[in-house]
């Protein structure tokens, strides 16, 4: 068993590292506060999973717990022994880990931490675009709500969007893809793959929709891939404009930009680099950037420990980046979580099942 900290060796370890975050006395609070949640970890035989966007008091490694994007997350989640997971992120995040580990319990720091993107779709309307388009594989990106996973045949992450989508085309034999709900990653996606993109208007008659979208089919080059997406956007991603690489790179003359796929393609297409969370950390430490000035054009909590961690990392996000929902964890929620043993995710029994085989899909494609 491994031997926790104390609440002094957490505070010189913070005082080493994150003394320009927070004024000594904050420091010392949440020394006390870490100390006790990692007590409470090892009392009821817990796990923490924290998403990347986590500000850096959770984040940070005197905190336990496994630290991860949503698709290296979503395989831990099926490798814990642990009685309870406490999934520091969003609902989405949390009910995915249900999904996986319907015998555990579940527990997520706040109810009010939604998504713009899981919001933007419900079940109903993808079984509606089935209808639609009969016989052309779905794709749903990981954050969506279990109703919406329940209806589709397999998910994706940001990190391994192109690899699921060509994997569904090969097995559906077509070229054809519904992929839901963001907008912006799948026409990044899209991009990446030298395909055409198709928004289907569900206000009107779905037999309009069918000739409109037949009369695109025969425009388009023969065998080109055909996208059909949705308008779900992130709040947070949907933020970033060209205009802001143009400025950075005026301001930073030789910065090394990376942004999330959940941008714009206009931004994505200006910057050096995008991908998932997990793939821009990465990203941070290999040599070919280690002499430049780096920039991230994602979620802000994220910047902030990676701006801790290593001196070239530029902090110029904004609060207006931060994500309200990943925003709803902090060390007194996620105390109250383990303490109360609330908020408890559940998931009918009917709707995991359906939803299971689309996650397994997902993180079976490496
Ligand atoms: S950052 Fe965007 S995609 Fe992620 S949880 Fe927040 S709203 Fe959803």
């Amino acid at each position: 068993m491994t031997k926790l900290l104390t609440q002094e060796e957490i505070y010189n370890s913070l005082k080493t590292k994150y003394s320009q975050y927070s004024p000594d006395f904050e420091l010392q609070i949440k020394a006390g506060q870490m100390a006790k949640l990692n007590r409470l970890v090892k009392e009821k035989n817990a796990v923490i999973l924290k998403h990347n966007y986590m500000s850096w008091d959770l984040q940070c490694d005197e905190v336990l717990g496994i630290r991860g994007d949503s698709l290296e997350l979503s395989r831990k989640a099926t490798e814990t022994d642990a009685d309870t997971i406490l999934f520091l992120g969003v609902k989405f995040m949390a009910e995915t880990a249900k999904v996986l580990n319907p015998k555990k319990t579940v527990l997520i720091p706040s109810l009010k931490a939604g998504c713009s993107l899981a919001a933007s779709i419900t079940g109903a309307d993808v079984r509606k675009l089935k209808q639609i388009f009969p016989g052309i594989p779905v794709v749903a990106y990981v954050n969506t709500d279990a109703d919406t996973k329940s209806e589709v045949d397999v998910c994706c992450a940001s990190g391994n969007a192109a690899k699921v989508v060509r994997w569904a085309m090969k097995e559906w034999k077509t070229n054809k893809v519904i992929f839901l709900p963001d907008k912006f990653l799948a026409q990044n996606v899209a991009n990446e793959m030298n395909a055409d993109i198709y928004f289907p208007n569900m206000t009107v008659d779905p037999k309009e929709v069918q000739k409109d979208f037949a009369l695109r089919v025969n425009n388009s080059v023969p065998n080109t891939p055909i996208f059909i997406g949705w308008e779900g956007k992130c709040e947070v991603h949907e933020k970033f404009t060209p205009h802001d690489v143009d400025n950075l790179r005026h301001d930073f003359p030789g910065v090394y930009i990376m942004a999330h796929p959940e941008c714009p393609p206009e931004v994505v297409k200006k910057v050096d680099f995008a991908g998932s969370t997990g793939e821009m950390i990465k990203k941070v430490t290999s040599p070919d950037i280690q002499d430049k000035q780096v920039a991230f054009f994602t979620e802000c909590a994220m910047v902030e420990i990676l701006a801790a961690q290593h001196t070239n990392v530029l902090q110029v996000c904004s609060i207006q980046k931060r994500c309200p929902h990943m925003a709803q964890n902090n060390l007194e929620t996620v105390i109250e979580a383990l303490e109360k043993m609330q908020f408890e995710i559940t998931v009918p029994e009917d709707l995991r099942k359906s939803a299971e085989l689309p996650i397994r899909r997902m993180i079976a494609i490496k």
